[in-house]
């Protein structure tokens, strides 16, 4: 129970990758947060598993690239909660296309959700943690913005931009106890890879030195690591879990 009464904001956490770490964190006795922009169906299956391992959870349907949506969601957690000590950027969505198909609409949607999404929540909680002097950010890149990828201009950007946002924001706060890192999960199994076909799939796994995607139990396991005590002079890293992909 290495996070008994925690309290923390996992934003797209009813599926996927996020789902995996908000009932990782759940299954260590903190009180979870999520959020997520349409799938009600995985909403309901992820409260159902939340609700089994621990009785303090949250579920919103909250647009993270909407700053109304995005205030209003941490000011109910707050005011029930009173401050938050860990938050996972995880909400993502690409909308892959060569850029001389990518129409300004396919750039700023991925741009917004990924990376302003980032902005917005990490803005909306950063005052609790530094009136506390602790806290954990942990946001979600890509190995696309390590490494680009054809048909990922707008998603490597926005991913890119996450980097460069957590070392300059891990600066800005390394002195008031609060670490800001990233995640570089590499290719995994989720319902945002489930649409690739299996050619493409053949294709990365045998770029992928460990020859399998991964589990987003194994992404959970860093973003918690990174969480800990015992990660507490870890802070502007990005640390990827990709089978050595990158
Ligand atoms: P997913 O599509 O399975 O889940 C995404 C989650 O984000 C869902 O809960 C969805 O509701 C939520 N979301 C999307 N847009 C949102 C919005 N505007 N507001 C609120 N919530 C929103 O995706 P996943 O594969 O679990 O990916 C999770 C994160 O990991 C993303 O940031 C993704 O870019 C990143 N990532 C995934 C992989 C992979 O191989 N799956 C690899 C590298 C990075």
């Amino acid at each position: 129970m290495e996070f008994k009464d925690k309290r923390i904001i996992v934003t797209g956490g009813t599926r996927g990758i996020g789902k995996s770490i908000a009932l990782s964190f759940a299954h260590e006795g903190a009180w979870v947060a999520v959020n997520y922009s349409s799938d009600d169906e995985s909403a309901a299956t992820t409260e159902k598993e939340l609700a089994r391992l621990t009785p303090k959870f949250r579920i919103f349907k909250a647009d993270v690239s909407s700053r109304p949506d995005v205030e209003k969601m941490t000011k109910t957690i707050l005011d029930e909660w009173e401050h938050v000590d860990i938050l996972v950027n995880n909400a993502g969505i690409i909308n892959d296309k060569l850029l001389m198909f990518l129409n300004e609409d396919d750039w700023e949607r991925v741009i917004d959700v990924n990376l302003k999404g980032t902005y917005l929540f990490s803005r909306a909680i950063i005052k609790t943690m530094i009136g506390r002097k602790f806290g954990r950010i942990i946001n979600i890149t890509s190995p696309s913005a390590l490494q680009g990828r054809a048909g990922q201009t707008n998603y490597a950007a926005s991913k890119g931009g996450i980097i460069s946002f957590t070392k300059s924001l891990a600066k800005e706060m390394a002195h008031l106890g609060i670490t800001v890192n990233a995640v570089c999960p590499g290719v995994i199994t989720t319902p945002m890879t489930a649409n690739l076909n299996q050619e493409i799939k053949c294709d990365i796994t045998d770029r992928i030195p460990m020859r399998r995607l991964g589990r987003p139990e194994e992404v959970a396991e860093a973003v918690l690591f990174l969480a800990s005590p015992e990660a507490a002079y870890i802070t502007g890293q990005v640390l990827a879990v990709d089978g050595g992909l990158t």
